[in-house]
This record gives C-alpha cells, sequence and structure tokens, in this order.
C-alpha cells in the first residue's frame, strides 16, 4: 500500500479565515496602492511587554552565557518556580485549590487545545460553540472526530444553551473570542452540572481572563464546585501579557480529573499527558519561563494589567462608535473583542468587502467563526487607540450612507 495522509485534511477544506481576510487586504491594497488600510481585525496583541518580562527575559539570556548558569533541556512540563508562581498567583492567591504539580506549562494554548486530543478516543462526541476560535474545530476534524456544534446566540447571551443530547467533550472560552461575551457563575454551574451528570470532559479556554473587570464573572472553571473532577483548563500569556512571540501559556489538568477507559476503569489524566507530554514536546523555553514568571511580581502584575486596560478602554471607543453607528455592540467590557450585527442584515464578507472597499476598514466577517456568526462582524481593540477612533468616524460615515 502506498503512504496516506489522514483523511481529516479532506474534512477541512475550507480556507483558514485569517488568511482569506488577508488575501482580501492583500488584494484591495495591491489595486489601491494609495488606500489607508485600518486593521480592526487583528487578534494579535500590539502593546510591547511589560518592563518586568523585558528584565527578567535580559537576565535569563545572560544565565545562558555562563556555563555554571546555563539552562540546557528543562523539565517538559515547566521549572518549579513558574509553576509555583502561576498556583499560587492565579489559584491558591483567589482561593482556589490548585497545586503547582496540576500546571503544565507549555509554549502557548493552541498547542495544548489540539494537542489534548491525543488523550482521548476517536470515537468521542465534541461539542464546539458557534461561532468559535476556528482552531478547535480543525483540530478536531483532523482527528476525524465527530462534532456537534452549540449555538451561542443573543438569547442565550453567549454562552450555549445546555444540550438535550450527550456530549463527551465540550470547548467552552470565556471571556469568548469571537464574541467577547463572558458567562456567569450560574451559567457555568450548569455547564459543571451537565459534564458531571453526564461524566463528560469541557475543555476551559480562559486565555482572556486578565480582562474580566467584572469580578461577579468567574476568572476559572474552578471558582466552580466540583469543576476539578470533570475540567481541564487552558491559559496563555499571550493576550494577557504580550506573548503572542514569546510562547508560553499553561494547561490545569487537577489531581481528581479521570476519564474512563473503554473497559470502564477509570484513569488519571494528569499521567497520562505527563507521558504525552514527554513523548512530544520538549518543553517551553527558559527565556520564555523567565518572562512568564516576572508577570507574577508586583510591578509585572501592575505594568501587565496596565496593558489590558489599555486594550479595554480602546473596546470602549469601538463600543461607543458602533452605537453612534446605531449598530449592535456585545462584548468589549471584560474581553478585547466586540461583536456586532452588520447593518440592514447585510451578509458579512459582503459587508466586508464593501466596508474595506469604501473606508479602508479591516473587521473579521462573523461566519468565518461559524454559521451562528452569519450576519455578524468581531472587532479587535488590539489597534492604535487613535487609528480605532479614527476608523469608527469612518465606519459611521459609511454607515450612515447606505
Ligand atoms: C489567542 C487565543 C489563544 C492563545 O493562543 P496561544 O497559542 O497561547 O498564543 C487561545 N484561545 C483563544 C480563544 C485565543 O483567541
Amino acid at each position: 500500500m502506498p503512504a496516506r495522509i489522514n483523511s481529516g485534511f479532506l474534512q477541512v477544506r475550507h480556507r483558514y479565515l485569517f488568511q482569506e481576510v488577508a488575501r482580501r487586504v492583500a488584494a484591495f491594497r495591491a489595486s489601491h496602492p494609495d488606500a489607508d488600510v485600518i486593521p480592526l481585525g487583528i487578534g494579535d496583541v500590539t502593546q510591547p511587554l511589560a518592563p518586568a518580562v523585558i528584565q527578567a527575559m535580559h537576565r535569563a539570556v545572560d544565565d545562558l552565557s555562563q556555563a555554571e548558569s546555563f539552562h540546557g533541556y528543562g523539565p517538559e512540563n515547566g521549572y518549579d518556580w513558574l509553576r509555583e508562581a502561576i498556583a499560587e498567583g492565579d489559584y491558591r492567591s483567589r482561593g482556589i485549590a490548585v497545586d503547582a504539580d496540576e500546571i503544565f506549562v507549555n509554549d502557548g494554548a493552541k498547542s495544548d487545545l489540539g494537542n489534548i486530543l491525543d488523550l482521548f478516543a476517536g470515537e468521542n462526541i465534541v461539542g464546539i460553540p458557534d461561532p468559535v476560535y476556528p482552531a478547535y474545530v480543525d483540530a478536531n476534524l483532523l482527528d476525524s472526530r465527530q462534532v456537534r456544534f452549540i449555538p451561542c446566540t443573543e438569547e442565550n447571551h453567549y454562552a450555549g444553551e445546555i444540550p438535550q443530547g450527550w456530549l463527551d467533550i465540550i470547548y467552552l472560552c470565556f471571556p469568548n473570542n469571537p464574541t467577547g461575551a463572558v458567562i456567569t457563575r450560574e451559567h457555568l454551574s450548569e455547564w459543571v452540572r451537565y459534564a458531571r451528570e453526564h461524566d463528560s470532559l469541557i475543555l476551559f479556554d480562559s486565555a482572556y481572563e486578565t480582562f474580566i473587570r467584572d469580578e461577579t464573572y468567574p476568572r476559572s472553571i474552578y471558582e466552580i464546585a466540583g469543576a476539578d473532577e470533570c475540567a481541564i483548563e487552558f491559559r496563555s500569556f499571550s493576550k494577557t501579557a504580550g506573548f503572542t512571540g514569546v510562547r508560553c501559556g499553561y494547561t490545569v489538568i487537577p489531581k481528581a480529573l479521570s476519564v474512563c477507559t473503554s473497559s470502564g476503569q477509570r484513569m488519571g489524566l494528569g499521567p497520562l499527558w505527563e507521558f504525552r507530554q514527554g513523548c512530544k514536546f520538549n518543553g517551553a523555553s527558559y527565556v520564555a519561563q523567565r518572562g512568564a514568571a516576572a508577570i507574577y511580581t508586583a510591578d509585572g502584575r501592575k505594568q501587565t494589567r496596565e496593558i489590558t486596560d489599555g486594550y479595554l478602554r480602546t473596546a470602549g471607543i469601538i463600543r461607543e462608535g458602533l452605537r453612534s453607528a446605531g449598530l449592535s455592540a456585545s462584548g468589549g467590557e471584560n474581553a478585547p473583542y466586540v461583536w456586532t450585527r452588520t447593518p440592514e442584515g447585510m451578509d458579512d464578507w459582503e459587508f466586508f468587502d464593501r466596508l474595506l472597499t469604501a473606508t479602508g476598514i479591516v473587521v473579521t466577517p462573523g461566519s468565518g467563526f461559524g454559521a451562528e456568526g452569519k450576519g455578524h462582524f468581531r472587532i479587535t481593540s488590539f489597534g492604535d487607540p487613535g487609528r480605532t477612533a479614527q476608523a469608527m468616524e469612518r465606519l459611521k460615515r459609511f454607515v450612515d450612507g447606505l
């Protein structure tokens, strides 16, 4: 037999959303070389790293320059000083019982959100919110898993109805990309109750937790009693501390978490993940981990908080701008994303093209995030505040002229 490809690739025929946006923007720039393009679609942060992080990373590079302080391969799941800082800073200091050995440091959340699937049988049925961060869907399709979409609409506050049927694995992401929605403690408790009743597993992506300003919303799923027996939490320093290019994040797998074998025995997931990482991963870089640990110092905390405060102020400009253009605006208060309906029920790709051509503004069409995203678009607050304000004025003129 000849070598054959993973047939999952045949399932992911659609073009990756951000590549399609980039292709259309490049085509527009080529045909309008003088156009003033303002990108409001970028899902990447733009502010430099906090000074405390930079200093720690400089010191780490110096460590590597001397034989006595040189670091080669580190522990696959992260240095103890970082795992300890995370457990204390993000959990125990907030009254959530998480130990350092339940923290698995990685090179960013996206890797683990897909890689975690190595632990689960192919026949698990996976529930994925719609609209959604596209990587969850594609990682499951590559693994040929059955995916059921969970509609997240204005009616259910973009937090998804608890399903009637059976889902084995459920992805949840709050604060949400792309809708900017947060989930209430009560609603998240219902998801945890569902998972416990069905012996299913929640994969909780809280990459944006540090954007939460209204403390009544949960920042971790482990704030909900019983979640340590049914949930894995994924976090990242990417959006919270500007680490998109540095690459560092972590996954929490509680010791209480176990899943059935096909013969009905239970196996703890932590040891399985340790084995998987030992086999396919060699740890995040020493320099990145030193930088991450600096986020947990008093200066690091204060400085990174100022950066996310800045993005949230820009999100306020976006919300205000959409309202004054007569459009809806959800999200952007505890998340860097604002989600809105296209004017007059226009198709979102059509809106994207017309807005780009008329104003040079780039947004992200909602249908790229799933069927429920149709007729919506996402604006991010990662851009320059002044340019964003300028874009919102142009957008208002464009919408008024429709
Ligand atoms: C940006 C983002 C991540 C983080 O990815 P990294 O690999 O850590 O950079 C995770 N989940 C969502 C929903 C995101 O938008």
